[in-house]
Order: structure tokens, then sequence, then C-alpha cells
């Protein structure tokens, strides 16, 4: 109930104040929502409809009168009725001639028509100031309070002053307009309710299509391979031991995959001797979603370390640590500490700890809220030099972890590398490669590059 209540009292910040008429064509869900909040905020709702009967679902003090009389009322017409139905308008664009015409459409599938809901509109309606606003808000939202993201409504169109009237209203309603320029913007505004979580769709396959592939790659090795060479039953694994190899690994992966995009952009720089060429599509799409690859990045680490802190709890990790407590006592011999072992396994605990630290920082920094109180030389040094020191330390933990076992012929089962060997493929060659970029005399051609410089300006074009 509160947080409903604040959220009203946010998309009502001024009730007090009479505001001018608003027309609204279609009294269905949206138009009802709007011109309810629209009243809260002192405007006057006259509604256009096909039946001018006033039914108990229109708001309280909106008039209902039909098209043509309702926009002799108001210098801004709201259109909320499905674009199927525009061409009723043709016959009153005489009257919206002039007039500050919104239209708030969505479609049902991506580039639904070859051209925008809202320039088909203006084509319908030659005469009028057709804006595109508030279509990123939903009838619910109106209703309930908005969430941050809901707030935000895009506008855009080619009449300035009508666009600036809209977003007057928007910002008298509590929202944030953002203006997205001329009405040639408005099939992107269309299209962006329709995309579902768009930057997160290549990490997020990416990253399933590594865990099932690490995740057979373990069950060969780990349970059939045993079973038919040492015939042990080992089918458990697939609960505990697997999702704990796999975790670890396809986060270390992914986290190479978030630095690699910038190592191999500062290489075509190099090799172009500009900036300003374009880097080719497939680079760029994988530059955008470096946020969401290290998110996930951090959500498999977070699981490995889930893992391992529940791993004492396990009967097998118990009888595994009792065996040879119980050998060397009934053999009544007390085996040595051997501090090699002992400093392997503390300093591997010890970067892991502090590698999924600097993760966890580097991850806060990227979540908006937290961007957006830092300047872009503080973001800058988060995702980037904290970001390699944590690559540095989860790379370090995996080598000394899995170490011992690159050299063993017993790592290599059927032919095969162990996957903590496969799981440092990428990050070492980006680290490596970000080791030779660092160095002066690759580092200052590269940064004067980026400063603008060009090695054959005339080439650029
Ligand atoms: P709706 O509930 O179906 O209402 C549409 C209204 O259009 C009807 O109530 C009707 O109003 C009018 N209408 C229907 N057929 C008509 C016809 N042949 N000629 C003239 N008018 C006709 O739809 P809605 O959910 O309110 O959506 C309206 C528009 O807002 C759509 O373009 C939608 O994409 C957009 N939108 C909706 C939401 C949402 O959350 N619902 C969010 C953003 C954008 P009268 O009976 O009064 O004539």
């Amino acid at each position: 109930m509160n947080t409903n209540s604040s959220n009203m009292m946010a998309l009502a910040p001024n009730t007090s104040k009479k505001r001018e008429t608003v027309c609204i064509f279609g009294t269905g869900d949206f138009g009802r929502a709007l011109g309810h909040k629209m009243i809260q905020c002192g405007y006057h709702v006259v509604y256009g409809s096909r039946s001018t009967q006033i039914s108990n679902l229109i708001p309280k003090d909106a008039e209902v009168l039909s098209h043509a009389e309702a926009a002799q009322k108001a210098a801004i017409i709201i259109i909320a009725i499905q674009r199927q139905h525009y061409n009723f308008l043709t016959p009153l664009a005489e009257i919206l001639r002039g007039k500050v015409v919104v239209d708030i459409s969505n479609n049902l599938k991506l580039n639904q028509y070859p051209e925008s809901n809202a320039e088909y509109l203006a084509q319908l309606l030659p005469g009028a100031r057709v804006v595109k606003a508030f279509n990123t808000v939903s009838a619910w939202a109106l209703q309930s309070g908005a969430l941050d993201a809901s707030r935000q409504v895009f506008v855009c169109g080619d009449d300035t002053e009508a666009k600036e009237m809209v977003m007057n209203i928007v910002r008298a309603l509590g929202l944030t307009p953002l203006d997205q320029g001329s009405l040639l913007a408005a099939q992107e505004i269309e299209n962006y309710p329709l995309q579902l979580f768009p930057m997160w769709k290549f990490p997020i396959f990416l990253s399933l299509g590594l865990t099932v592939f690490f995740f057979f790659y373990c069950l060969a090795l780990d349970v059939i391979y045993t079973y038919i060479y040492e015939n042990n039953n080992f089918s458990f694994f697939i609960a505990m031991t697997i999702p704990n190899r796999v975790c670890p690994v396809v986060a270390l992966i992914l986290l190479g995959l978030v630095y690699l995009p910038g190592v191999l952009a500062a290489i075509i720089q190099l090799y172009r001797g500009t900036k300003y060429r374009r880097f080719p599509d497939w680079l760029d799409k994988w530059m955008l979603c470096r946020k969401q690859l290290g998110l996930i990045a951090l959500a498999f680490a977070s699981l490995h370390a889930v893992f391992t802190l529940a791993s004492p709890l396990r009967s097998f990790v118990k009888w595994r640590n009792a065996k040879p407590i119980i050998s060397q006592a009934l053999n009544n011999q007390t085996e040595p500490l051997d501090t090699t072992n002992a400093w392997l396994s503390d300093s591997y605990l010890a970067l892991g700890i502090i590698g999924f630290f600097f993760f966890v920082l580097v991850g806060i920094t990227s979540l908006p809220s937290v961007s957006n109180s830092v300047n872009w030389r503080e973001f800058r040094f988060v995702q980037s030099k904290l970001g390699y020191l944590t690559l540095i330390l989860c790379t370090a933990h995996t080598l000394v972890y899995g170490g011992k076992w690159f050299l063993s012929p017993s790592a290599y089962k059927w032919y095969l590398p162990n996957i903590y060997m496969l799981s440092l493929v990428v990050p070492c060659a980006v680290l490596v490669v970000k080791f030779v970029l660092i160095f002066p005399c690759v580092d200052k051609p590269l940064t004067r590059i980026r400063q603008g410089w060009e090695r054959n300006p005339k080439s650029s074009e």
C-alpha cells in the first residue's frame, strides 16, 4: 500500500494548479489510465469516443464527446487507439490541422509495418503536428506508479514546439521525457517495448552453451571414464562436483571475454593507424554487451563460492578427508605436513577470495545506481584497472589450483586436457596481449591514435 501511494505521489507532483484541456481519443485501457492521471495532475480531459455515453469506468470529471467535438476543445489530442483503426481519422484531418497529435501506439511485432505508426499518422493528417510519446509507459504503470525504467517517456517529433508541449505534460505527470529527435526515431521507439532483454541474449546463450559443453565434458571425463576404466561409480558428481567445476570455468572464460574485445579493438586501431574507421559489427555488438557478460560471470563465480563453502557438508568430502587419517591411525604413523601443498592450497584460496572480492566490487560499480554516482575517470578506473586485476587474480587462482595437474599424464583422460586448462586459454591470451599493449613502444602510438592522430589521414576515407 505504502509503495503504491509513494509512487502515486511521485506521479502526481502538482495537483493544485489547473492546467489546459487535453483531448484523448479512445476510452480503452490506456486512454482511461492516462486521463485519470492527467485529471489528478490538474488537466481538464475531454474524451473523443465512438460512444458518448458515460460509463462508470471513465474517470470522474472527464467529458465524453464525439471525436470531432472533442478535438475542437483542445490543442493537444492524444490518440489512444490501435493503429489499424487510424483510418477513421481521415475525415477529421481538417479539424486536426495545426493541432498537436500524439501517437502513443505500439505494435505486436518488431518492424511490423514499413513505416512507424507515428509517420503513418502524419501521412493521414498532413496538417497535424505529430509527436510520438508515452508508448513505453503501460496503463498499469500509470495507475499503480511507475518503476524507474518505465518512468522514462521517449518523445520524438519534427515540430520542436509541439514536442516541448508534450514533454511538459510528461513532466507534469511525474515522468521523465527523453527527447529522441525527429519523427524518424519513432520506429525505434515503437520497437523498444517489444524487446526482451536485447543486450542479454548473446551473453545468456553463450554462457548456456559453455555450461552445457563443460558439463558434458566433465561428465565424460569424471564419471564415464572413471566408471569404464577405474570401475568407480561417481555418478553423484553430477549434483555438486561437476557444477562446482563448471561454474568457475565458465566464470573465468566469460570474464576473459569481457576484456578480449578491448584488446582486439586496440590491435585493429594499431593496424589501421586510425580510430576514425568503424569496428566490424560483431566487435561493436560484443563491446556493447560486456557489462552483461561480466554480470553473468559474477553470477557463476558466486555459485562457485557457495558450492565451495557447502563442500565440507558433503559425505563424499567427509569420507575422503577421513580416509588418510584412518589409514595413518591403522598404520600407527603420522605423515608430516607437506608445506608445499599447504602453501599451494592457502595461495589459491587467498587468490580466489581476493579475486572474488574485486569481482563483486567491479560488478557493483556497473549497476546504474552506483555508476551514476561516480565520474567517468572513476568508472574507467574500476572497470578497467580493477577489472584487469580481477582477471589476473582469478587466472592465478585457477593456475595455482590446477597447475599441478597440467603436466601429469593422468590429467589427459582420453587424451583430452583438464577443464581447468581449457578455462585458462582465453584469460591467458587476453593478459598476454594486454601485457604487450602496455609496452611504451606499443602504448604510445595507441594512445596517440585514441587522441585523434592518424598514420595516414587520407586512407581513413
Ligand atoms: P484498447 O483497450 O483496446 O482501447 C482502444 C480504444 O480504441 C477502444 O476503447 C475504442 O475507444 C477505440 N477504438 C476501437 N476500435 C475503434 C475503431 N474501429 N475506430 C475508432 N476507435 C476505435 O487499447 P489500449 O490498451 O487502450 O491501447 C490503445 C493504444 O495505446 C494502442 O495503440 C496501444 O498500442 C497503446 N498503448 C497501450 C498501452 C497499455 O498498457 N494498454 C501502453 C502503451 C501504449 P472508444 O470505444 O472510446 O471509441
